[in-house]
């Protein structure tokens, strides 16, 4: 952080204010959503800072003049090589008329996004003073967190759903991490992890810490980076608890605050129509959170039916029209998953190609005109769910050696 700005905490919520130094990680007067907020005190030196281009690749000091840390107490050694994902123009898929860019994220050490927002985490639990952290999920965030916190040296505690898929705990377990199947209420956990782990000395990095979101929003920073400045029409990304989609906007309206954007992109979440809570209140103009019943999806990452950020999420769209919600079934997620692959050689676990299904969707329903730029954010990687994909249907050829050549000069038509 630099000297012309100061950061604090504050509720989303009933705006009551925290010091930035307090470990609080939800509201105490309204249980709502928190925020770290700057204070710019000259919108031009931040301007300035950020485009001086201090080129370090550890992201947290790359960009430390929009982030909540103190830059010499920043620890380049526990980063894992996050972040510095490329931003790809489309080849195939540009049969849409759109002019499309697909923000990698799934190059991620661990394989999604999730590590922008745990090295930040980490580094807000080691300012604390604490040696344990902490995680409620199943899959991709509790991957990031196990491996971030083994590189620390610290302790780490993974809270799972007592149902869940063995298959989905390898990629876990891989970094040794405290394993608990939790029974009982899994939203419910996640208010009661921060309240343990506040008591007992935990800092649990959950999925809209206030601290990730900031280690998020730094993907916002590079996509404005590699378009040069020339803000893009919209921004479509897959939506779970609500965390990523605040942070997408948080940055996009801070980076507009101090001038490095002209304009702000309609930011566009995509949820699955078989787990669709944020969706269906957006749908009624309704400001709450309905706890979605039977959630079924092929896309796991974003299969949460009661999102702790929802709330924060539908403020933003209802009041502040920073975008939309828009659901995509699990056909449509699964086409455009052999689409992004066949088409342009990005392999995305079923949520991160939930942003391709929902472009197409929104070419077919008129809401894109013809070359308007869009970048869809790929979350996370194919190879964390192999599940899905059907090899038995697969078109593979079987041969001894004297029918390869044959096969070699027919190919397959590309
Ligand atoms: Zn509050």
């Amino acid at each position: 952080m630099i000297m012309s700005s100061f950061a604090y905490i504050a509720c989303t919520c009933c705006g009551k204010e925290y010091k930035l130094d307090t470990w609080q990680q939800r509201c105490s007067q309204c249980r709502g959503e928190l925020e770290v907020r700057y204070k710019f005190a000259e919108p031009g030196a931040v301007r300035k800072e950020f485009l001086s281009r201090k080129r370090s690749r550890f992201i947290l000091q790359r960009y430390s003049c929009c982030l909540p840390f103190n830059f010499k107490r920043l620890n380049p050694a526990l980063s894992l090589g996050e972040g510095n994902t490329p931003l790809i123009r489309a080849a195939g898929s540009n049969d849409l008329g759109i002019d499309i860019y697909y923000k990698n994220e799934a190059v991620n050490p661990t394989g999604s996004f999730k590590d922008r927002g745990t090295i930040a985490g980490i580094h807000r639990a080691i300012s604390l003073g604490v040696k344990k952290v902490g995680t409620v999920s199943t899959g991709n965030m509790a991957a990031s967190v196990a491996a971030y916190a083994a590189r620390a040296g610290l302790e780490c505690f993974v809270f799972v759903s007592k149902n869940i898929k063995e298959h989905k705990l390898a990629s876990i377990i891989a970094y040794n991490p405290t394993l608990v199947k939790v029974e009982g209420d899994y939203g419910e956990l996640y208010y009661r992890s921060l309240e343990l782990g506040m008591q007992e000395g935990v800092y649990f990095i959950n999925s809209d810490d206030l601290f990730r979101v900031e280690g998020q929003k730094t993907a916002i920073y590079e996509i404005c980076e590699q378009l040069n400045f020339a803000a893009p029409d919209y921004i479509i990304l897959p939506v779970s608890s609500g965390g990523n989609m605040a942070a997408v906007i948080k940055g996009l309206e801070e980076m507009h605050a101090v001038g490095l954007i002209d304009s702000l992109p309609q930011v566009v979440g995509v949820q699955a129509a078989g787990c669709r809570p944020i969706a269906a209140s957006f749908a009624e103009g309704e400001l709450n959170i309905k706890r979605f019943q039977n959630p079924r999806t092929v896309a796991q990452a974003i299969a949460n039916p009661c999102p702790p950020s929802g709330r924060r999420i539908l403020r933003k769209l209802l009041q502040g029209k920073a975008g939309f919600i828009l659901t995509v079934t699990d056909a449509q997620i699964l086409a455009a998953q052999k689409r992004l692959a066949k088409e342009e050689g990005i392999f995305a676990q079923p949520a991160g190609a939930a942003p391709l299904a929902a472009l197409e969707k929104m070419v077919r329903e008129g809401i894109l005109k013809k070359a308007e730029k869009v970048v869809a954010i790929v979350s996370g990687s194919g190879l964390k769910d192999l599940s899905v994909i059907n090899t038995a249907e697969a078109d593979i050829l079987e041969s001894d050696f004297a029918g390869l050549r044959a096969i070699l000069i027919r190919g397959k038509g590309v």
